[in-house]
């Protein structure tokens, strides 16, 4: 690093100016390469194929069979470094980050990938790869915080044939503080959660969870079970239908854990679960009684209603741990 890159690296920019002399220090990068005569791990094969194929859902004949071809989407995968990762990172990529990161651009979020194909990927076939960093753009302020986007553009080989192109996007940014800790303004009393939609359709549920009582749509000709609740059955397209009401017992389906974006009536991070109730159908829902880090699939939740606010009760499960 020079002696510049260092006086740069050791503050924050923030005068237009100085924006400016920082970004023409990053756009020295560009052209500079981040993976040089990178090696696939594997050659494009029919097991990877599969287990992507499983994962997306995709059951395209195209990749199967004799004459398959990899799913175009799967460009990338062949060129992934798992968790060992690759040797044959360059140091330049290293370097900008780390520059970036002198200057308080500390974290990190990919936003978007662009990719181009030229032939498709079969069975057999050697992939390497060459990666540059394509461009590094002006500093930019989002809603994340202020940053620098980072464009790496990988060419993607297939027995040495150009097969296809990867671009990938990141921006490097300093984390916005969040609406409390910003200056000269005072804390904001805590917002209320969103008000559900109560239409003709779902009105008898909400008057349910009022009683507490979590009732599940039945069709009254096919007997099936719907939640959330619809006009009309998705089995035979009855619109009769009749309730049961929940037993309250369930068990985690899925679940996530939300930690950004911020809501204001939210504090992440929080747990979002899918609940499979003991009657079958499932829902969206929060868990209570367990910390969000130990939530699991499986885990036996029960029913409970809690009061939000004045004019708000929602339904949620509740986990005990161990
Ligand atoms: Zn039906």
């Amino acid at each position: 690093m020079t002696a510049d890159a260092a006086d740069a690296a050791g503050r924050e920019p923030d005068g237009a100016e100085e924006a400016a002399r920082f970004h023409t220090l990053l756009t020295s990068f560009e052209g500079r390469p981040a993976a040089s005569a990178g090696r696939g791990k594997d050659p494009v094969n029919e097991p990877m194929i599969r287990h992507w194929c499983e994962a997306m859902g995709d059951a395209n004949p195209a990749y199967k069979g004799a004459d398959a071809i990899a799913p175009p989407t799967m460009l990338q995968a062949w060129t992934m470094g798992g968790l060992s990762g690759h040797t044959d990172r360059s140091s330049a990529y290293d370097e900008l980050f780390s520059l970036l990161d002198g200057a308080g651009f500390t974290s990190v979020v990919a936003t978007d990938c662009e990719q181009e194909y030229l032939r498709p990927l079969r069975p057999g076939d050697a992939i390497t790869f060459d990666a540059v960093i394509e461009s590094v753009s002006p500093r930019k302020t989002t809603k994340l915080g202020t940053g620098h986007f980072v464009t790496t553009r990988t060419d993607v080989h297939a027995d040495g044939d150009l097969a296809g192109t990867h671009r990938f996007r990141i921006l490097k940014y300093t984390p916005a503080a969040p609406p409390t800790a910003r200056a000269g303004k005072p804390a904001q009393p805590k917002a209320r959660r969103p008000r559900p939609v109560v239409n003709r359709d779902n009105r008898a549920f909400w008057e349910g969870v009022g009683d507490h009582r979590l009732l599940i749509q039945r069709c009254t000709a096919c007997a099936t079970l719907r939640f959330p609740w619809l006009p009309g059955c998705n089995a035979c397209a009855s619109p009769d239908w009749d309730t049961v009401e929940a037993c309250g017992e369930a068990t985690v389906f899925s679940y996530v854990v939300m930690h950004h974006p911020p809501f204001p009536a939210f504090d992440p991070p929080y747990a979002v679960a899918l609940v499979e109730l003991a009657e079958g159908v499932r829902m969206v829902t929060n868990i209570t009684g367990v910390p969000y880090d130990k939530v699991r699939i499986g885990m036996p939740v029960r029913l409970e209603f809690l009061r939000m606010d004045d004019d708000l009760v929602l339904p949620v499960f509740r986990g005990s741990e161990g």
